[in-house]
């Protein structure tokens, strides 16, 4: 089955389209600055050569027309007509507590995703629009929502609720949802086939290290405690995110500061994490590279998130009652070999021992442990965009 996934942003749109039969990805690409000058499609199309077309896309209609368009080239496509495309698989960043699972889109789901846009009003409103411009444009196909809360909705209420007056978790939805959801159980499923074991007998902790960054406990299978919260603002100090910090500091800068709160969610979301504190940059091989150099405060930013990194593992550790594999994925776990050795430093009282030469490894699926390590220690590349096929496809096949 031929599955177009789609992942729609505020103003750019990723795309790849699978054959789920072979797991192959036909063509992928990306629309960038929709509604802003500047504006073009970068289009890979598998075993071809890259094509940029720089054209005005107004909006995520125009976008989707693009890649259709370039889908189906005679030069650079990879199919010769739209209705060869079985089935839309859109990520969509909130299900709030409404959805565990994906789903096949209809109506009413539509107005559900509709409710939880107030509790993501960056992310949920261009996956909407994203929904509706492939309803438009593929009449008839049939299209699935895979979340990014979903895979959290097994932890239990004691670790989704916060200290806070009951009342406002009724009223509003107030409690910890978490993020990247597609990627830790994609990372988890591969873990337990790693160990040879069923997910089911698995303890696993999946640390998702990239600009965004989170850390679940997944307990057979089953998410139970996850870093990130109501929004992805908590939990690990990130590229430009704070992370957990005590939430006084922010009435008191906003005092300080005189600062509104349009303008310290920016400190908080943009202008902190490691890019904050160092001064440098947000990108961890910026950092890396100063930091040799003797750059205090890029070390001092490493040292946080590492130390922040292993604070969450043996909280996470305690949780699960023993962890069997700790899995490093996303852009700085699968490439950061120095990260990977600052965590697991001083973690042998865990059982956790990494071997340095395996470890100097980038982007491949391996075990990095040593030799009789108690916990495997596993390098994982995510795969967000094959998991949302997967499930678009098992949807989609349930309903033929
Ligand atoms: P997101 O999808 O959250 O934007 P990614 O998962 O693509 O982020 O991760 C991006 C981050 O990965 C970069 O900011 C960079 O810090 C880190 N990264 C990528 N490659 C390397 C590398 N070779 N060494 C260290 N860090 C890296």
């Amino acid at each position: 089955m031929n599955v177009l996934v789609i992942n729609c942003g505020s103003s750019s749109l990723k795309y790849q389209l699978f054959n789920t039969g072979e797991q192959t990805v036909l063509a992928k690409g990306l629309v960038e600055r929709i509604g802003i000058e500047g504006s073009g499609l970068t289009h890979q199309p598998d075993g071809k050569d890259k094509v940029t077309i720089t054209r005005q896309v107004a909006n995520h209609r125009e976008a989707i027309e693009l890649v259709l368009q370039a889908l189906v080239h005679g030069e650079h496509g990879v199919i010769k007509a739209l209705s060869e495309i079985q089935a839309v698989g859109h990520r969509v960043v909130h299900g709030g507590e409404k959805f565990a699972g994906s789903v096949m889109i209809d109506d009413q789901v539509m107005k559900a995703l509709e409710e939880c846009s107030e509790l993501a009003p960056l992310h949920n409103p261009p996956n909407i629009i994203g929904i509706k411009a492939c309803q438009h444009l593929l009449p008839g196909v049939l299209q699935a929502g895979v979340f990014d809360t979903a895979f959290h909705q097994t932890m239990p209420d004691y670790a989704y609720l916060y200290g806070l007056p009951y009342e406002l978790y009724q009223k509003y939805g107030i409690r910890r949802y978490g993020f990247h959801g597609t990627s830790h159980k994609y990372v988890s499923q591969r873990a337990a086939a790693m160990l040879g074991k069923p997910r089911s007998a698995t303890k696993i902790i999946t640390c998702h290290l990239g600009n965004g960054a989170s850390i679940t406990a997944v307990d057979g299978g089953k998410s139970v405690a996850t870093s990130m919260g109501f929004t992805p603002l908590e939990g690990l100090m990130m590229g430009t995110r704070c992370g957990d910090i005590d939430p006084a500091i922010v009435m008191f800068i906003m005092e300080k500061e005189g600062l509104t709160v349009e303008q310290v969610n920016d400190l908080l979301n943009k202008k902190s994490g490691v890019l904050g504190l160092s001064g440098l940059s947000s990108d961890f091989r910026d950092l890396e590279a100063a930091a040799k150099d003797g750059h205090k405060r890029a070390q001092l930013a490493l040292d946080i998130f590492a130390y922040d990194v292993k604070k969450y593992i043996g909280a996470y550790a305690a949780v699960l009652n023993g962890v069997d594999a700790i899995v490093f994925t996303a852009g700085l776990g699968e490439n950061s070999i120095l990260i990977r050795s600052m965590v697991c430093d001083r973690l042998d009282y865990l059982g956790v021992r990494l071997d340095n030469e395996k470890n100097q490894v980038r982007g491949q699926e391996t075990d990095i442990s040593a030799a009789g390590s108690a916990v495997k220690v596993l390098v994982i590349p995510t795969n967000e965009e094959l998991m949302i096929a997967l499930d678009t496809q098992r949807l989609v096949s349930g309903q033929m």
